[in-house]
């Protein structure tokens, strides 16, 4: 360790060694993690997996009734939680990579005629969230792997037939091979992504979005940072850590937390949160949660590194048409510098339980010492006026 130096951006704003600036010597490159919820399946194996390695008490085996999240968020022994986000949206395919197929068909039929096509209707499953290349129709399909002539079987829509518009002909008769389809796994039930527009029946279906909460390891972590009795610190990793036999219970650290992560733990007093397993860590060893990821929704490593796959990620579901997936947390010009532990999502921020802008209480100890220096400043010149005055 070297003397802790205080940089322009030690309180807030852009840090690129969060362990260089707490005073580490050559520490090793920042670790992190990468949650790609589109993969998640909610198995909660993350959560065990969690609990079983840190020893972290059982919470009660509650079922909340607000939905199949039956953790209801981080606490103190809830390192990692599992929303399950359960959002009505209309029957349909012609969401996002199924933009221009035919609407109307509940999942249950698109899936009778893959059978009908003489699809692999496992295999098509696999392909949950994938797109119809120009959007068309499952009939299309079914026209073209049968050799049967569809609505649109020409294989364009256009009428040409024979790929006389200058698109693929249909695939041979007799062929049950599906034209080549592009995109990825969502993660969610039923056999295509829901719509945002009403099917011909008017009928609702739910989606679910999963995600696994944890702590972010901030950049610049407001629960550090108020710490009192340095029970909290910053690890070589670039990790946020708290010590309990240090910790006093005072709690600053709850209200400085701008993600409502770290908690004080009941009938103990003292606050605990993730450790990013920094036992496991020190052993070069992957993080429980994400050792027991099955979908590697939970992916672990250098921060500099997850940040690219991350973009890479969210580039890919784009050119699917999945324009909805947006990076959280990886940039490090927001209000908390950046966390250590991001997010690709496939909706808003709040629809998770997270805050849209989080920001770093520190952010504003320079304008609040300025304000302080102006009145203070102010106070001493009164004081002297007055006294002037009295004299004269
Ligand atoms: S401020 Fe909250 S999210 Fe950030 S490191 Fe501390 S407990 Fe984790
Ligand atoms: S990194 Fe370790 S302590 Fe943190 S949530 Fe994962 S398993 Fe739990
Ligand atoms: S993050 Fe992985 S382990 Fe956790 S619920 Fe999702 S798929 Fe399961």
């Amino acid at each position: 360790m070297v003397p802790r130096t205080v940089s322009p951006n030690s309180f807030s704003g852009r840090l690129d060694d969060p362990a260089g600036n707490a005073g580490y010597d050559a520490p090793p490159p920042r670790k992190g993690f990468f949650t790609d919820t589109s993969v998640c399946i909610g198995c909660k194996a993350c959560e065990v997996a969690c609990k079983e390695w840190n020893m972290v008490p059982e919470d009660g085996i509650d079922l909340l009734g607000m939905s199949y999240d039956n953790t209801g968020g981080l606490g103190a022994d809830s390192w990692r939680a599992v929303a399950f986000v359960e959002q009505s949206r209309p029957v349909g395919n012609v969401t996002g990579p199924f933009a221009g197929a035919a609407t109307g068909g509940t999942s249950e039929a698109l899936q009778q005629e893959t059978v009908a096509a003489g699809l692999d209707v496992f295999e098509e499953a696999s392909r949950l969230g994938t797109g119809l290349p120009e959007g068309r129709p499952v009939a299309d399909l079914a026209a073209a792997a049968t050799g049967a002539p569809g609505a649109q079987g020409d294989g364009c829509g256009c009428g040409a037939g024979g790929g006389g518009c200058g698109s693929a002909p249909p695939a041979p008769a007799g062929t049950a091979t599906a034209p080549e389809r592009s995109g990825q796994f969502l993660g969610m039930p039923g056999m295509l992504a829901p719509a945002p527009l009403p099917d011909r029946e008017g009928r609702q279906d739910v989606r679910w979005l999963m995600m696994s909460n944890v702590c972010k390891h901030c950049t610049h972590a407001g629960c550090l940072d108020v710490c009192p009795t340095g029970a909290l610190f910053r690890t070589e990793f670039g990790t946020v850590v708290v010590q309990q036999d240090v910790c006093n219970g005072c709690g600053y650290c709850v209200s400085a937390c701008p993600y409502g992560v770290i908690d004080k733990r009941e009938g103990d007093g003292r606050a605990w949160k993730c450790t990013l397993c920094y036992d496991r860590l020190g052993a070069d060893e992957t993080p429980a949660c994400a050792k027991a990821c099955p979908t590697e929704s939970i992916q672990y490593g250098d921060l500099d590194e997850l940040r690219e796959r991350a973009e890479a990620r969210r580039r890919q579901l784009h050119d699917v048409g999945v324009t909805e997936a947006r990076l959280y947390g990886e940039d490090p010009d927001d209000g908390v510098g950046g966390d250590g532990a991001f997010f690709l999502l496939l909706d808003d921020p709040e629809v998770y339980g997270l805050p849209p802008d989080p920001v770093v209480p520190t952010r504003d100890l320079p304008s609040m010492y300025r304000h302080m220096a102006v009145a203070a400043g102010a106070m001493v010149l009164g004081a002297l006026v007055s006294g002037l005055g009295r004299r004269s």
